[in-house]
């Protein structure tokens, strides 16, 4: 009977370590999920969110909340659902809490979809990107198909793919909060509202990946497979390593810099959501294509998205998250 002893080890080991494999990023859990995101499903869902119908998505509008519509009807498709502690995917917002940059502004909602996680759920990666954008000015409609219909439909794309290893029994370790952000372009209000208010403690909050704008290239760098990431760096070292490390097993963009400074000029470490996270010792990580010709113009429409680049950029928040996800020891901020 000894020889049953000999044979299970083996198959025992075998077993543990087919499940580490299959988490890697050559793993086939990985694989299936990250090739579930692709520029087709992007595509369809942009040209719904950022259509004219959706009026620009001004704050509070009723283009707005037709395409907040859109988003909790994509995630019940899905049979993904809001935090257990909500009673729905909303999260409201009064005049008063969206009091920015223009006096009088009506209620809006930050939509908050959740996927649990298997072994640690109190842990929490926020997946954040902002649905508002600038509504109409004399007639004319302000798409925001890039700014930030993309961001908005990589994280229904991203929710896809966790859920697919979710249903496949290789769900994500710690919990995944796919947060869309009402009042980005009134002064980054949703998030601001999100962070003094939070669904999950911000102690329980391991890293915000924030996405603003991530479908088109600006002129500095057409033609080439990058993107700008920002802060990655500012709060944890592990964060900025983990990043590049998906980046290089999977879609090998190039990881711009440029921006990543609180001191440049340009200021991006301060002008999208994550900076709310930042603020108060969240490490984040910003994913943004770079200031182009049609930012913030009713030109920023659904047909002049480079789909192909969203798809990659999208890939690589997805890599990040899962390894956020999925390792053992979260990371630690080391740096103020
Ligand atoms: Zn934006």
């Amino acid at each position: 009977m000894k020889k049953s002893s000999y044979f299970i080890l083996p198959l025992a080991l075998a077993l543990f370590q087919s499940c580490a494999v299959n988490m890697s990023y050559s793993g086939s859990a990985f694989k299936k999920s990250f090739n579930s995101i692709t520029a087709d499903e992007l595509k369809t869902h942009l040209y719904v969110v950022a259509g004219d119908e959706m009026e620009g998505r001004d704050t509070g509008s009723e283009g707005q909340k037709k395409a907040g519509r859109y988003l909790i009807g994509e995630y019940q498709k899905m049979d993904i659902s809001h935090p257990k502690s909500m009673t729905s995917f909303y999260q409201p917002l009064s005049s008063e809490a969206l009091k920015g940059r223009r006096v009088a502004l009506p209620p809006s909602d930050n939509i908050l979809a959740f996927i649990e996680g298997t072994e640690k759920p109190s842990e929490v990666i926020v997946i954040s990107a902002h649905y508002d954008h600038v509504g109409m000015k004399n007639g004319e409609i302000y798409n925001g198909a890039d700014d930030d219909g993309s961001g908005t439909v990589a994280l229904l794309e991203l929710a896809e793919a966790f859920q697919i290893a979710k249903k496949a029994g290789n769900g994500p370790e710690r919990s995944i909060l796919f947060l869309h952000v009402t009042g980005e372009e009134h002064g980054l209000l949703g998030s601001k509202f999100y962070a003094e208010n939070p669904v999950f403690p911000l102690a329980n909050t391991v890293a915000d990946l924030n996405i603003d704008m991530i479908g088109r290239c600006d002129a500095e760098n057409c033609g080439k497979d990058y993107v700008y990431v920002i802060g990655s760096e500012m709060l944890s070292t592990e964060l900025k390593k983990i990043n590049e490390k998906a980046n290089n097993e999977t879609v090998k963009l190039e990881l711009n810099y440029k921006y990543d400074d609180p001191n440049d000029k340009n200021r991006l470490y301060y002008r999208s959501d994550h900076y709310n996270f930042a603020k108060n010792g969240v490490p984040v990580a910003f994913y943004f294509d770079g200031i182009h010709e049609d930012y913030h113009k009713p030109s920023d429409t659904p047909d002049k998205i480079d789909y192909q680049a969203l798809q990659k950029r999208a890939q690589l928040v997805f890599a990040t998250a899962w390894e956020l996800a999925n390792r053992k020891d979260r990371i630690v901020v080391d740096k103020k």
